[in-house]
């Protein structure tokens, strides 16, 4: 294996980032996925109680990579206004470079949050079910309404059914994203969905075993996922670090500590894929990693 490569090398101009999804139950967000998705690649199926974020799917071109994720808790309407402006810094929603917040325009209504939320981050309020309006001029009074609640970046009136209007967002989505690598290969994700969970529990096994500096000084990735027809699966991660003293940390005295890491780790792997597998644990230093906080940000450190 190669030492100290950057995770990914970054083709000229791309752009990548996280995209949240909020807005109603029923508002269209599942219909808008489903429609985005199918376009290009693959979904993750989420199993939102084991990871910090829900990762719902990944759209990617050769110059774009968006990642959509859910945004549990601070923007249900059942949460409690008071709660959200006090929890205020959202990890979930840190994450995001950017919110989609759908509207239902047959029953336009802002969740609680959502208007504190757009000084914070740039929220484009998509309005959906344009195709049941009978007069467009309904979406303007919606427009205006939610204009004096909240700052936000634009307005688009979609069909999420339909598709209308859904290419023209996408091409605003992309123009919004900030230039970065790719965060997740682009054409091996559909093959190894769980890929990205796998790496989330080994981050969560860290976080269990070691203080402060050390976790949030880690990357995970994950570099190998074979699925074997017979035995367990194989599963090869490398951790990184950005010292030799934190690398040292980790493999503790005599590889103790990184063994019990691998112990930890492999059973929350185990009982996340309901399956036995072969976990391989590889720690690198990455000096780099410190002084791109945006990244160390963006894995949710
Ligand atoms: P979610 O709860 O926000 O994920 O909403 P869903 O995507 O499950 O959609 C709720 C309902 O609204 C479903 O019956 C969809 O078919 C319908 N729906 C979603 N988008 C549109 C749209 O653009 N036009 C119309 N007419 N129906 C839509
Ligand atoms: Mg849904």
């Amino acid at each position: 294996m190669d030492q100290d490569q950057p995770i990914s090398e970054s083709p000229p101009g791309f752009r990548a980032g996280y995209v949240a999804i909020c807005g109603y139950p029923n508002a269209g967000k599942s219909t808008l996925l489903n429609r985005i998705l199918k376009h290009r690649l693959g979904i993750i199926s989420a199993k939102p109680q084991t990871t910090r974020r829900k990762t719902l799917g990944i759209h990617s071109t050769d110059q774009c990579q968006i990642i959509f994720i859910d945004t549990p808790g601070i923007l249900d309407p059942c949460y409690d206004l008071q709660e959200a402006m006090m929890k205020q810094v959202d990890d979930s929603l840190n994450d995001a470079d950017l919110l989609l917040y759908l509207v239902d325009l047959t029953r336009p209504a802002m969740a609680p949050g959502v208007a504190a939320l757009s000084h914070k981050k740039p929220v484009i309020v998509l309005l959906n079910k344009a195709d049941l309006l009978t007069k467009p001029e309904e979406s303007l009074a919606t427009i205006e309404e939610l204009k004096s609640q909240g700052e936000f970046q634009d307005f688009f009136s979609i069909s999420a059914l339909k598709g209308k209007g859904v290419n023209q967002l996408l091409s605003q989505v992309e123009a919004l994203m900030p230039l970065s690598p790719p965060f997740y290969p682009l054409d091996q994700l559909t093959e190894h969905p769980e890929r990205f969970f796998v790496g989330e529990l080994i981050r969560e096994a860290i976080f269990k075993q070691f203080r402060e500096e050390v976790p949030y000084s880690t990357e995970v990735e994950i570099v190998d996922f074979k699925e074997q027809a017979k035995g367990k699966d194989r599963i090869e991660a490398t951790i990184y670090v950005e010292s030799d003293s934190q690398k040292a940390i980790l493999i503790g005295k005599g590889g103790s500590a990184i063994k019990k890491l691998g112990q930890t780790a492999r059973q929350g792997v185990e009982d996340f894929l309901d399956r036995p597998v072969y976990l391989g644990l590889h720690i690198k230093v990455m000096p780099r990693w410190r002084r791109d906080t945006r990244a160390l940000k963006r894995f949710g450190y």
